[in-house]
């Protein structure tokens, strides 16, 4: 089980112990840590980049309770200085948290976000429900709470983690996020569209 750092906090630099490294079959290696900051693919959020030790990490995945980080060369057991691409963390963030409030704007009027894909260039968030929903409705809920800068709020329960900003609802995510609202900058919703009896809210998010 790797114990998941990234969870409780937003360091991208530190220490931690490589349980095993061992090749993956594909020209390549898969270590296991102890302890992460490193966030996985999942949850509809691309994995952290960075370095184990100097060496790069392609790619992140977990596999049950254990984070894999993938490079092409080996990394010693026994203890390692962790750098995850700030970066690349922040955009990554950027857009999670902006799915996160396209998701929470469509629950006000009614609408369940059921699917969610937060890749940078690829944001959509699909809905089932009822009625009206239109990009000007969500844009103006969302306007009004970046204004507010409505500070991430982190919990547990029952050793699931929820995520939400200020007195919005609570979600239960595994992902990264910014600390306050307005540092994921400007969100613009590209298309409303229903497919296959489902709303799909596409959005993208300023460069910087
Ligand atoms: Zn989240």
């Amino acid at each position: 089980m790797t114990t998941r750092n990234y969870y409780t906090c937003d360091e991208t630099q530190g220490q931690a112990n490589v349980v095993q490294c061992i090749p993956d079959g594909e020209d390549g290696y898969v270590i296991e840590l102890d302890a992460t900051l490193f966030h996985p693919q999942g949850g509809g959020q691309p994995s952290d980049g960075g370095t184990i030790d100097g060496v790069p990490v392609q790619r992140v995945f977990a596999d049950g309770e254990t984070v894999w980080h993938r490079t092409a060369t080996p990394v010693a057991p026994g203890p390692v200085t962790l750098s995850v691409d700030g970066e690349l963390r922040h955009l990554h963030a950027r857009w999670h948290s902006a799915g996160h409030l396209i998701g929470y704007a469509g629950e006000t009027f009614g609408w369940q976000p059921v699917k969610a894909h937060h890749w940078p260039g690829e944001g959509r968030i699909t809905f089932s429900g009822n009625g009206t929903l239109t990009a000007e409705m969500l844009t103006a809920k969302i306007s009004a709470w970046m204004e507010e800068n409505l500070p991430r709020h982190i919990g547990f329960s029952e050793g699931k983690r929820h995520v939400r900003f200020g007195e919005l609802p609570a979600y239960g995510c595994g992902g990264t996020h910014v600390s306050a609202l307005r540092e994921i900058g400007l969100i613009t919703l590209t298309n409303v569209k229903m497919k296959k009896g489902q709303l799909v809210v596409s959005y993208t998010v300023d460069e910087r």
